[in-house]
């Protein structure tokens, strides 16, 4: 039975749709791209901007005129489609559906030999990449005023910290140098006593993962004790100096109008802590423009921010109400207003993108190549392999020219 995945949205999603497919693929199923024709189609949903739900439609109903069984999951805004199928959020539920389905019962016994072989025969599926994504948690307990996901993914939810331990080691046997630990929100992760930080200092001393890099972060949940973690050399060197510091707006009227609880006082306070210690620390982030009362002013303030921070990336959400949240019910400004503003957001995110990794010209960084031709530095900078020389999984000490950048 052939199997395909289509996966929108973020992190998260993709490392579900990792599990997922390392599950069937050790049941026996065949995991094919999605181009091709298969007999079961999952979608993992998106339902974070109205563009993501028109894409998760648009590709539900794309499958499902090439004659797949249609099986939907994640964030999923309308689970009524008549093209659906079936609908389930946790992978499990997802497996059993399918071997019923496939009557595969006689696969599952197969025996230790024959299901090598399968596994063998797709073993590009699960190890081509570099950079595995491990979920660490789900859910969120915040009510930001825009959000949709707590209605999808419910309150914050912790995977163990032994289970973390025991899928990144996993991840070091099938030869990734780097993991991305990912969740709803990440800074909510508790294992008992423990939080974020105490998690990263148990990988480091329990796996041999070269590189650890951290999912999106948010700042009314960093604490002194992540800020010293990754202000410390000695963890430095696996830590990777990169955070995706959720933003989303420069103004402390419209932070509060979002339900966002920090102002940009104590966000650019946590910039400052790490700078300190690393004056090349990185900082990606994501913006919504054109939230319901955005003034010109509140918009230039997110400007004169993003200039002085310097971000590395700045992914720009024009604002697009979700149903049933708070935003919802507010006033929208013009859509001509949010798209001038989402323009020159971009633009000026470009800018600041390349004046950050301009800084890099002339350093020495050891680059992770992804592919033959690119690779990331420890700061997330991309860098260009000019060489002819495939070093694809390498960890490559390179001297970063301007013709390296890849912006
Ligand atoms: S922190 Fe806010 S934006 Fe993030 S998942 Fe929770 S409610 Fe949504």
């Amino acid at each position: 039975m052939k199997i395909s995945f289509y996966t929108l949205g973020c992190k998260l999603n993709q490392a579900e749709t990792d599990e997922l497919k390392n599950e069937l693929l050790r049941h026996g199923f065949s995991v094919v791209p999605f181009s091709q024709k298969a007999d079961v189609a999952v979608i993992r949903a998106c339902g974070v901007t109205e563009g993501a739900s028109r894409t998760t439609r648009e590709m539900i109903r794309n499958a499902k005129r090439r004659g797949a069984y249609i099986i939907a999951t994640g964030c999923m805004e309308n689970k009524n489609m008549p093209e659906i199928d079936f609908v389930a959020m946790d992978n499990q539920k997802i497996i059993e559906h399918i071997v019923i389905l496939s009557a595969a019962k006689d696969l599952l016994n197969l025996d230790e030999g024959i299901l090598k072989q399968v596994q063998d025969d797709n073993k590009d599926e699960p190890t081509e990449r570099t950079r595995a994504f491990i979920k660490i948690q789900t859910g969120c307990n915040f009510n930001c005023s825009y959000c949709i996901i707590p209605h999808f993914r419910g309150h914050s939810a912790s995977i163990p910290s032994e289970k973390i331990i025991e899928n990144i080691n996993k991840k070091v046997e099938q030869g990734y140098n780097e993991v991305v630990l990912t969740g709803v929100n990440i800074c909510q992760y508790k294992d008992k006593e423990l939080a974020l930080a105490g998690l990263l200092k148990k990988i480091l001393l329990n796996t041999k993962i070269v590189r650890v890099r951290l999912g999106s972060l948010d700042p009314r949940l960093i604490t002194e004790d992540l800020i010293n973690l990754y202000s410390d050399k000695k963890t430095t060197e696996r830590l990777m100096p990169h955070w995706h510091l959720s933003l989303q707006s420069g103004s402390d009227v419209i932070l509060k109008s979002m339900n966002r609880l920090y102002s940009t006082k104590k966000y650019y306070g946590i910039i400052a802590k790490l700078r300190k210690s690393n004056p090349l620390f990185s900082f990606t982030t994501d913006v919504i423009v054109g939230f319901p009362g955005e003034t010109e002013n509140d918009f230039k303030q997110t400007c004169d921010l993003i200039k002085k921070v310097q971000f590395a990336k700045v992914h720009v959400f024009p604002f697009s109400a979700r149903p049933g949240t708070a935003a919802e019910k507010m006033q929208p400004i013009p859509d001509k207003t949010k798209k001038e503003r989402s323009k020159k957001l971009v633009l000026l995110s470009e800018e600041t993108a390349k004046k950050f990794a301009e800084k890099f010209v002339g350093k020495t960084r050891p680059v992770l190549f992804e592919n033959k031709k690119t690779g990331y530095t420890p700061e997330f900078i991309r860098i260009k392999n000019n060489s002819d020389i495939n070093l694809q999984n390498k960890i490559v000490k390179t001297v970063i020219r301007k013709s390296n950048l890849q912006l």
